[in-house]
C-alpha cells in the first residue's frame, strides 16, 4: 500500500495534476472533496450543508504563489466570495492560506492583501480565518494574524498539534482572546520539529483541546478522528461547556456520517468548502490522510 510520505511527496509534484486530469473519471474522483471549480459551486454545496443544519467556510484552493498577479487574483475572489456570502445569505465565513496571499514574495506585501479581506469581511460582518501551513511559515503567519488580530478583531488562526511548539502558541494566542482552530497538523514535518508518532499528537491534541475549551473563548476543534471527537464531548460535559460554547470542524467530504449526527446531536458543526482549479496539492493531502482512499480514486478514474 502506497504510504502516507510518498503521498505528501506527490502532492508538491504539480506536473501530475495534468496527468490526472487526463482520465475519465477524475472530475467524479476529486467532486468528493472539492466542492467544484467556481464560487457558485461552493454557494451551492454551502447551502445544502446549511439546510442540514451545518455552517462552511469557505476555501479558494491554491498555495504557494510567486506571482504578484495570482495573489492580487485571489485578494480578488476572497472579497467577491464576501460579497456572495452576503448576497446570498449562505452561513460561512472563509479561510485564507498565506502564501496564496504573497507570503513567499514579501511579508509587508501578504499583510496588507490579507488586511485588505479581513477589512472587507469587517464590513461584511462575517470572519476570516487564517491556515496555518507547514512550520517554515508559522512565524510569519503568527506576526501577520496578531497584526490583523489587533486592527479589527474579526480573524482567527490555526495551530497545528503534532508541531512541539504549538503549547507555547496556544498560550500566547489565549491571552490575547483570539479564537483558534486547533487540528492535528497536514505537512510532511521532520522530528526536531514535530512528533513523529502518531499517539503523541493525539495526546498533546486532547491536553490542547481541553485548554481550548476551558479558556470561555469560541474554538473550533477540527478532526474527524472519533477518538478526539468522543475526548472533546466528554470533557465539555464534565466541565459544564455547553455545545454551542464551541464548533467542531470538518473537512468537505470527510466523514459526513459524523458531521450530520454530531449537528443531529446539537453540537455546531462546520465544514471546510474547497473549491478553484488548484485542487492538485490539497486532493492529495486529503489521499495521503487516509491512503485507503487511493483504492477509491483508482477505482473510479477509469469510469467516465
Ligand atoms: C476544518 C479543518 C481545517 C484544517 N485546516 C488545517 C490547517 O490550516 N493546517 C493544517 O496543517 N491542517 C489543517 N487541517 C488538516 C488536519 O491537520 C489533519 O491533517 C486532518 O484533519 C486529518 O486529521 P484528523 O484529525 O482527522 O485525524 P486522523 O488521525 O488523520 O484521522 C482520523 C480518522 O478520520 C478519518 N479521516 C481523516 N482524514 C480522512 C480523509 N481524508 N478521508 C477519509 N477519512 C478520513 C479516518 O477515519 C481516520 O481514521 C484541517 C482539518 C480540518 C478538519
Amino acid at each position: 500500500m502506497i504510504s502516507r510520505a510518498a503521498l505528501l511527496y506527490l502532492s508538491q509534484k504539480r506536473e501530475l495534476k495534468d496527468f490526472f486530469s487526463r482520465f475519465p473519471g477524475f472530475k467524479q474522483v476529486t467532486r468528493r472533496f472539492i466542492a467544484g471549480e467556481n464560487i457558485d459551486d461552493a454557494i451551492t454545496a454551502i447551502l445544502e450543508l446549511n439546510r442540514a443544519g451545518v455552517t462552511a467556510t469557505f476555501d479558494h484552493l491554491g498555495e504557494s504563489t510567486i506571482s504578484r498577479a495570482e495573489a492580487d487574483a485571489d485578494v480578488r475572489e476572497y472579497l467577491r466570495a464576501l460579497d456572495r456570502i452576503e448576497a446570498t445569505g449562505v452561513n460561512s465565513n472563509v479561510s485564507v492560506k498565506l502564501t496564496q496571499l504573497g507570503l513567499d514574495i514579501d511579508e509587508d506585501y501578504c499583510l496588507q492583501n490579507t488586511r485588505r479581506i479581513v477589512e472587507a469581511a469587517k464590513r461584511h460582518n462575517n470572519f476570516v480565518r487564517i491556515d496555518m501551513e507547514d512550520s517554515s511559515k508559522t512565524d510569519a503567519t503568527l506576526r501577520i494574524f496578531k497584526r490583523l488580530y489587533d486592527d479589527y478583531g474579526n480573524v482567527g488562526i490555526v495551530l497545528q498539534a503534532y508541531l512541539y511548539r504549538t503549547g507555547k502558541d496556544v498560550d500566547h494566542t489565549l491571552a490575547m482572546g483570539a479564537r483558534i482552530r486547533l487540528c492535528k497538523g497536514a505537512y510532511k514535518e521532520p522530528e526536531d520539529v514535530a512528533f513523529p508518532e502518531k499517539s503523541e499528537v493525539d495526546a498533546n491534541f486532547v491536553k490542547l483541546m481541553k485548554q481550548l475549551l476551558k479558556s470561555g473563548i469560541y474554538h473550533g476543534i477540527a478532526t474527524h478522528d472519533e477518538k478526539m471527537i468522543v475526548a472533546t464531548k466528554e470533557f465539555a460535559a464534565s466541565e459544564g461547556v455547553s455545545r454551542d460554547a464551541f464548533e467542531f470542524q470538518m473537512l468537505y467530504g470527510v466523514r459526513r456520517d459524523l458531521q450530520l449526527k454530531l449537528a443531529r446531536d446539537g453540537y455546531r458543526m462546520r465544514i471546510y468548502v474547497p473549491y478553484g482549479e488548484h485542487w492538485y496539492p490539497y486532493f492529495m493531502r486529503r489521499l495521503a490522510e487516509r491512503p485507503a482512499n487511493v483504492w477509491f480514486v483508482l477505482k473510479n478514474l477509469m469510469k467516465g
